[in-house]
């Protein structure tokens, strides 16, 4: 099956002021689309972060993929030596086999092993939305424990999600340890916890924590990225007994070598975006179990297509046992038709139809194309803009450097 043309379409998309411990997302993010056309007419869709460094990559992949088999991507895969490219035009190579074949892509990927895939709520301190009108959820400052468990409600009776993470490294820790004992307080004992400190913690800081949060009567499924290198959290691992997850320092395969030989992570973070797309995925989900490590599901703010991929993965992940990440909820903006995919009872329902299940809404494309031609600062694409984000933003806060541990 000829590929006759690869699209690379750059998007921007309305997102709130969300905190971590790089800084502050912008509230106006880029996302890439990408789109095969086969020569006989079926079109296929991928979705990646929004960076020049991958738009370049993507353009300059046309050659290649222009003319090739839609069916021999690893060849592809290897002539562009570049995981995050190769992810979406893998997205949208399956999609379009899919939709060739009647298959949907988890069947491509071997078949799923669950009809439905759970998200956790994915609780941001932030600031307020500057037009609260337009905000999908959640519009007002949260800075505060029990702002917090406020968000956590909307969360909660909006999607019914059952797990809760905290993306952390913001406020000072103990208040992030009293957040986790307010949502405790709120929505039960029981119910599993994780906060990502994204690297902010110092090891002793991180032990610390991890001691005090035993003592405490909270369920928490693991620690995510508590410190900031793979080295600290081999040390960290010999002082605490929680589960250590990683998507900053275990984040290619020749790093799982490392992880193991310092046994310092439990939990592996999987995305397709650049884990080699959704194949790569797969083969992340057979090596971990290999080492009896677990994986999860990273989330970058994202779009509908990359949503409904991760649905596709998440369900085709035998190893996979946490609710995985997602933005999405965040998001106002999408463009796929239909949207927003739903999430009830924090479960998503494994689209049947062939290919990724879901399609280009062509007009919110191309509004959303215009607002990334006319936009300057398309804030969270990297963590230095996040950075120069909160520094621009704050005006007292000009100095400020994301440097870690900050505690
Ligand atoms: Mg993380």
């Amino acid at each position: 099956m000829e590929i006759r043309s690869l699209e690379v379409v750059p998007v921007a998309h309305r997102e709130p002021p969300l905190r971590n411990s790089w800084g502050a997302h912008s509230e106006l993010a880029a996302r890439t689309l990408v789109r095969v056309e086969t020569a006989d007419g079926l079109v296929g869709v991928g979705e990646t972060y929004g960076d020049d460094q991958v738009i370049t990559a993507l353009e300059g992949a046309t050659d290649l993929v222009e003319g090739m088999n839609a069916y021999e991507r690893t060849p592809l895969r290897l002539r562009l030596q570049d995981e995050m490219a190769y992810g979406a035009i893998e997205t949208a190579l399956l999609d379009v086999v899919g939709k060739a074949t009647g298959q949907p892509v988890h069947a491509l990927l071997g078949g799923k092993v669950r009809d439905e895939v759970e998200f956790s709520a994915y609780l941001f301190y932030k600031y307020a939305d500057s037009d609260p009108e337009t905000a999908a959820i959640c519009p007002r400052e949260v800075l505060s424990p029990d702002a917090m468990v406020e968000q956590a409600r909307q969360f909660v009776d909006k999607h019914g999600f059952e797990v809760l993470k905290l993306k952390g490294g913001v406020l000072d820790p103990d208040t992030e340890l009293r957040t986790l004992e307010r949502l405790a307080e709120e929505f039960g004992r029981r119910c599993p916890l994780r906060i990502d400190p994204n690297g902010a913690w110092s090891v002793e800081t991180a032990t610390r924590i991890a001691k005090r949060l035993r003592k405490m009567d909270v369920t928490v499924e693991f620690l995510e990225d508590p410190v900031p290198s793979m080295h600290a959290h081999a040390r960290l691992k010999r002082n605490v007994d929680y589960p250590i997850a990683t998507n900053m320092f275990v984040t290619e395969f020749d790093d799982i070598a490392t992880a193991v030989e310092l046994n310092s992570i439990d939990v592996i973070l999987s995305d397709h975006h650049y884990w080699g797309g959704p194949s790569g995925n797969m083969d992340l989900d057979h090596t971990v179990r290999t080492f009896d490590l677990g994986v999860g599901m990273h989330s970058n703010s994202h779009l509908g297509v990359s949503m409904a991929t991760m649905s596709h993965v998440a369900a085709a992940m035998p190893t996979l046992r946490y609710a995985c990440d997602t933005h999405y909820p965040w998001i106002s903006d999408d463009v796929i038709e239909g949207s927003p995919i739903e999430i009830s009872d924090g479960f998503v329902d494994v689209p049947d139809e062939p290919g990724l299940g879901v399609d280009l809404d062509d007009e919110r494309v191309e509004e959303m194309h215009e607002t990334w031609k006319e936009s300057e600062t398309l804030g969270y694409s990297s963590v230095g803009s996040m950075a120069a984000e909160y520094a621009d933003a704050m005006a007292d806060r000009g100095d400020w450097l994301p440097n870690k541990p900050r505690w």
